[in-house]
């Protein structure tokens, strides 16, 4: 006999998600389908996940092949497929070492330790607090919601992990007077994402790596949702001409399959000995077969090129966009393929007519509304792209000019 006390036409899931009442069961490059066969453009990209689009046949080759062969061994084992991956993103970037995680505030939680481990296996373990930006987003783990500093991710959750100092976002006297002996490091989004597409100078990031030089700090960038090709650079720190001590990616890396990692020098990752850290799922076959496929595309030839270009597209489109709404859009902001729309009005309800038009777009902090295409996208999409968010300006206009009673 049945005796669940669960109501069947209900979820069951925890009701963290105000979740958009519509589920995706298939899509094709920059196009996801519901079951009934509507058509939606996808410019979220799963959180600026899905670099290369839905069901890209490189990926899927990649995946299903491997999943013919073997799913899973642990870090027990030698990885050929993990070796692999993490020389070629060191081949590719600043790093010498690659730690291999599921998410991205499993990534910053390596970073974190890291920084901490540097400066005790230096003989100096009182340095273990981190400063980090107002606004910043880093995960939402225990240790990663107290260095994202955001209060209502905080709240209820007991004592906050200790070890974390926020400063105001572009204050420099701020930072300065925050760092005291027991700092290890500095970590910032070079480009914020969840807090709103907030960029840091580039004067800024060079400033921040004098400072960790001269004061003997860890630089590290979360750029998570900034890497992998998103802003037009295969990370965006490229942009400024200095490299981090500590990186953590995830979300574009795994096209959709879930995955992370955290790169460092070899100097930064000294302290990170045997037995020092662990991960079960870490790195798994599945995860590398799939992270590999993912740069034979995004390394290949001319791909970084391709999305700088489509993002100077988008980003004039946009431009003209906010000309023709400006009571709605009040600013564009952001870099490459990661871009965003400040508005006047509301970002959910621009997000809900958006959905309406049959396209997908992503909240976020700072009244702002996230455009992350797939990085493959043409100027076809593009275009319809940018008509579709006229009608969602258009929809929000007409509202405004009802009568509130209505
Ligand atoms: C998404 C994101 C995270 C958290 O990644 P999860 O995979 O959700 O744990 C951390 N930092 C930044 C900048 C992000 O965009």
């Amino acid at each position: 006999m049945n005796s669940s006390p669960v109501d069947a036409s209900a979820s069951v899931l925890l009701p963290t998600y105000a979740r958009a009442p519509v589920a995706f069961v298939r899509g094709q490059g920059a196009w996801a389908e519901t079951e009934s066969g509507q058509r939606y453009l996808d410019f979220g990209a799963g959180i600026a996940v899905n670099a290369l689009g839905h069901a890209h046949p490189h990926l899927v080759a990649a995946l299903t092949e491997q999943a013919s062969r073997i799913w899973h061994t642990s870090n027990l084992y030698t990885m050929p497929d993990g070796e692999k991956l993490a020389r070629r993103l060191c081949e590719a970037t600043f790093a010498a070492r690659v730690f291999f995680t599921n998410s991205g505030a499993e990534a910053n939680e390596c970073a974190i330790k890291m920084a901490r481990k540097h400066h005790a296996a230096k003989g100096e373990p009182e340095r273990f607090r981190i400063i980090t930006f107002e606004g910043a987003f880093h995960g939402r783990t225990l240790a990663t919601i107290a260095a994202g500093g955001q209060q209502k991710y905080i709240d209820g959750f007991g004592p906050k992990v200790d070890g974390f100092d926020q400063v105001a976002f572009g204050d420099h006297d701020a930072l300065k007077a925050a760092i005291t002996p027991e700092t290890a490091g500095i970590m910032i989004e070079p480009i914020q994402g969840e807090g709103g597409l907030r960029s840091v100078p580039f004067q800024c990031l060079r400033g921040l790596r004098e400072l960790c030089d001269e004061r003997g700090l860890m630089l590290i960038f979360d750029e998570i949702q900034t890497g992998v090709g998103r802003t037009g650079k295969f990370f965006a720190h490229e942009f400024c001409g200095v490299t981090p001590d500590i990186m953590s990616i995830a979300k574009g890396i795994g096209g959709g399959f879930p995955m992370g990692a955290c790169l460092a020098t070899e100097d930064a990752a000294a302290g990170m000995t045997l037995g020092s850290h662990g991960t079960t799922f870490g790195g798994n076959p599945l995860a590398m077969a799939v992270g590999n496929a993912v740069l034979d595309i995004v390394l290949a030839e001319g791909f970084i090129a391709h999305v700088a270009r489509m993002g100077l597209r988008l980003r004039q489109s946009l431009a003209e966009l906010k000309d023709r709404h400006p009571e709605v859009i009040e600013e564009i902001r952001g870099e490459g393929l990661m871009l965003g729309l400040k508005l006047r009005t509301p970002n959910t309800d621009f997000v809900a007519e958006a959905r309406a038009q049959g396209l997908l777009v992503v909240a976020a902090g700072d009244n702002v509304v996230r455009l992350l295409p797939p990085l493959i996208i043409g100027d076809a999409e593009v275009a319809e792209a940018v008509a579709r968010l006229g009608g969602a300006a258009r929809a929000v206009e007409a509202a405004l000019a009802r009568p509130a009673a209505e």
